[in-house]
């Protein structure tokens, strides 16, 4: 039986972050939002603050749950925030699931980003076409390619790049590589301009006669036609529940804030009534709770399995398909219900539903996840099911 009692440490780090949001994160939320790419000094400070408490995400010994805590009351804050947080993003989580012990020495203090998106592949990566070719005089990979939409690529250290040993042989040959800060051939071509999350960076890379030293690849370099893209795969489930998180730590900003500013106005949300009984804005409240808890169960059962050393695609897809689809309709209807405080700047909620809406699409779009959960319970394959 899975037991989601919270530890002692989780119920610390989640009051302590929480703090944090509310102190910190909140009041420069707008600022960040409106002023995209720009430095943020208050949150370096707050970094280097906290590094004698271990930093915000406790270093990369916490266990899954607790992490997935943590992320759910950072978003709470402020989303962006969460994705520059100065202690690393998706590559760290990328080497935390799978380097070995060696690796995790060598990369593990460094932030890193993720870049496995490419101008010509996206959902589909076996599409990839970054190169990664060994030159056996000097024993090191050369990597060619183009990434686009790297999370935290500006800010963060290393990079972890998936790319191709040899294209002929399918998604079999995909790896991963960690190109650090400063290798030659890596470089920045451009800062995208979104919709949401604004304070996070997000660019393109190119790769370009890019060499880094062998010992740099995630797990073994050799090329298995069966289950040899399973390594690669297996670090989407353990960043997942993470993104899951997001979404509902954003949803819950926003639920939060809706209940407060109808409570102002006299609308308190009954537990006790029927349905018959409930106003119609009641009932959405209501709903959009139960929709949130749900969402939650399924990422807590999906980052409890990854603590047991369990296989759990299955359930960390199905976490995020829930997570991100609830986060984007909760969002919505709250500034729906919320009239022009919904959809004014002077609040938040309207930062909240942008925001939220890359928790639906990057690690896997909501669809894919649902592909995937189709193929595992029906037992088809990938070929069967596309
Ligand atoms: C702000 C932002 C940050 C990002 N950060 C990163 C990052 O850090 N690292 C990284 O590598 N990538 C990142 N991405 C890229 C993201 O992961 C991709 O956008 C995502 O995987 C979808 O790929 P695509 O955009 O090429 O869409 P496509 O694959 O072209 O899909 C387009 C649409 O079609 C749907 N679709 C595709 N195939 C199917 C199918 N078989 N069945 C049903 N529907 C389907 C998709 O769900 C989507 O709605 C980021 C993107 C954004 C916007």
């Amino acid at each position: 039986m899975i037991d989601f009692e919270l530890s002692p440490e989780a119920l610390k780090a989640q009051e302590r972050v929480r703090t944090i949001c509310e102190n910190v994160f909140r009041k420069i939320s707008r600022k960040y939002d409106e002023n995209e790419h720009s430095e943020m000094p208050e949150l370096h400070e707050l970094a280097e603050e906290l590094k004698g408490e271990g930093g915000l995400r406790g270093g990369m010994n916490r266990d899954f749950l607790t992490n997935v805590i943590v992320t759910e009351e950072l978003s709470w804050g402020d989303l962006g925030l969460t994705l520059a947080w100065p202690e690393g993003g998706l590559g760290n989580a990328a080497i935390n699931a799978v380097a070995t012990p060696e690796q995790k020495a060598r990369f593990g203090k460094a932030t890193a980003s993720m870049a496995i998106t490419e101008p010509g592949c996206g959902s589909d990566t076996s599409n990839i076409t970054t190169t990664a070719k060994l030159d056996p005089e000097t024993n090191e990979w050369i990597i060619n390619g183009e990434k686009i939409f790297i999370t935290g690529g500006k800010t963060y250290d290393n990079v972890v790049v998936w790319a191709t040993l040899d294209r002929s042989l399918g998604r079999a040959a995909i790896k991963s590589f960690v190109v650090e800060k400063g290798a030659p051939g890596r470089e920045l071509v451009k800062l995208e301009h979104k919709l949401g999350i604004r304070s996070s960076d997000t660019v393109a890379m190119v790769f370009n006669d890019c060499r880094i030293p062998y010992e740099n690849i995630l797990g073994s370099p050799e090329i298995k036609t069966r289950g040899g893209f399973k390594g690669a795969m297996a670090t989407f489930d353990a960043t997942r529940p993470g993104v899951a998180a997001m979404g509902i730590g954003v949803a819950r900003a926003a639920l939060d804030f809706t209940k407060e500013t109808l409570e102002k106005e006299g609308i308190t949300i009954p537990y006790d009534k029927g349905m018959h009984d409930l106003s119609a804005v009641q009932k959405a409240v209501l709903d959009m709770e139960a929709e949130l808890e749900a969402a939650r169960l399924l990422t807590w059962r999906a980052a409890t399995m990854l603590n047991k050393g369990v296989r759990n695609s299955l359930e960390a897809s199905m976490g995020k398909a829930k997570a991100g689809r609830m986060a984007t309709l909760v969002t919505q209807r709250c500034v729906e219900i919320l009239g022009p405080c919904g959809y004014s700047r002077d609040w938040l909620v309207e930062k909240w539903m942008r925001d939220c809406k890359i928790t639906d699409i990057f690690e896997g779009t909501g669809q894919i996840q649902m592909l995937i959960i189709a193929r595992q319970i029906l037992g088809y394959t990938r070929a069967e099911l596309k």
